[in-house]
Parts: structure tokens; C-alpha cells; sequence
């Protein structure tokens, strides 16, 4: 993680830069606005940590800038701590707001989240999971099959869900019933079979292969698979 540290207090910005670079992180000082802006626009950085009070060109100017050209994730830092400034400092488009003095682990607490806000962002979750011809929309919780919509009920969702995010790996009745059901007292394993029969039915509605998506395991429990050829 590439982070610029805009702060022209130089015992500060030491002190910063050398936590981060402890912690694992490359940092790079800049001491003045104009020079820090410049520096934030013309590389990649993961992350700005930025200064209100700057000479040159002050950090809501630098953001506002900044946030104009990339997304480039902010945490403003100021020596104020008023109401004006943070809201000043959130309107210019800092994604955070760390007011002086503060101890250097609550700032690496923020770049943390920051940084999994980033891992998020980039991998974001799949809308749906799809086996063979089916598609089963998260969102929705809808399943989906040669163009036509299946209704599922809550239980029948969460048991296809599992199958499909687990394609090829044998699940085990018990192993579906704790995961679907929990510690429910008076549940019974054939439950699970109950309802990959209901599962069965609705995604085989022509009467074919009974095992054409999910397979019995037997005496374990149930797998989807895909043929292997
Ligand atoms: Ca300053």
C-alpha cells in the first residue's frame, strides 16, 4: 500500500512516515500543498494522508483538487478540531477526518478500514451464482433456469445457495442441517432430504433425471457436480 503523507510539520510527518513504514506500508512525505497536489495527482497512491493547515495551497484545496482529478482515498488531518473544519473537510471529499493529536494507532486503525474498504471495492460480490443452466440471483433470491424465473422459499434459497457456492465438494446432511437450520431442537436430518426433494422438483419440472443437479452421496449426503468428461 503506497501512502502520500502531505503534512509540513516535519516532526510530525517523521514520526508518521516512520510508523507507516514499521507497519509495512511505503510512505512518502511531501511538505508543501502545491508540491503535495502535484505529487498525489502524477502517481498512484492507495491512500493521501492530508494536512488542513499547509503552505502553499491548504489540504481542503488540495482535496477538493484532488478528488476532481481521482479517487484517490483521503484522510484529512487538522490541528482544529471544529464542527467547521470536519464538515469542510468532508465536503472538500475526504473519505475520513483524524483531528491532532491522536495516537498512531487509531490513525492505522483508519487506514485499515480504508484499505478494506479499497480490497472490497475491487472484488466486489457476484450478483449470482450459476451451475450448468441455472442461475441463482443473490439480490433476488430468485433462481433462474432456461429463461424462466423459480420461486424459492427461504430454506430452499439458502439450501441451493450452499450447493452452488460449493460446487463439486460433498456436503454433509449434517453439515447442511447446522448450517440451514442451526441447533434447532426437534429437527431431524431427513429434513435435509425433504428438501432437496422440493429442490429437486422445482428445478426438474419435466420429469428427467431426478439427479441431473444434485447428486445423493450415498451415506453422507449430497454434491453438485459437474460431469466430469
Ligand atoms: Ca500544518
Amino acid at each position: 500500500m503506497r501512502i502520500l503523507v502531505i503534512e509540513d510539520e516535519e516532526a510530525l510527518s517523521d514520526f508518521i512516515v516512520l510508523e507507516l513504514r514499521h507497519e509495512g506500508y511505503e510512505a512518502v512525505p511531501a511538505y508543501e500543498g502545491r508540491e503535495g497536489l502535484e505529487q498525489a495527482l502524477g502517481e498512484e497512491w492507495d491512500l493521501v494522508l492530508l494536512d488542513l493547515m499547509l503552505p502553499g495551497l491548504n489540504g481542503i484545496e488540495v482535496c477538493r483538487r484532488l478528488k476532481a482529478a481521482k479517487d484517490t482515498p483521503v484522510i484529512m488531518i487538522t490541528a482544529r478540531d471544529s464542527v467547521m473544519d470536519r464538515v469542510a473537510g468532508l465536503d472538500s471529499g475526504a473519505d475520513d477526518y483524524m483531528p491532532k493529536p491522536f495516537a498512531i494507532e487509531e490513525l492505522l486503525a483508519r487506514i485499515r478500514v480504508i484499505r478494506r474498504r479499497q480490497e472490497k471495492s475491487q472484488s466486489p460480490a457476484p450478483m449470482s451464482l450459476t451451475f450448468k443452466d441455472l442461475e441463482l440471483n443473490i439480490e433476488s433470491r430468485m433462481l433462474r433456469k432456461d429463461d424462466q424465473w423459480i420461486e424459492l422459499t427461504k430454506k430452499e434459497y439458502e439450501l441451493l445457495f450452499i450447493f452452488m457456492k460449493n460446487i463439486n465438494r460433498v456436503l454433509p446432511r449434517d453439515l447442511l442441517l447446522e448450517r440451514i437450520w442451526g441447533h434447532d431442537v426437534g429437527i431431524e436430518t431427513n429434513v435435509v432430504d425433504v428438501y432437496v426433494r422440493h429442490v429437486r422438483n422445482k428445478l426438474d419440472t419435466r420429469g428427467g433425471d431426478i439427479e441431473a443437479y444434485i447428486q445423493t452421496v450415498r451415506g453422507i449426503g449430497y454434491v453438485m457436480r459437474h460431469e466430469k468428461d
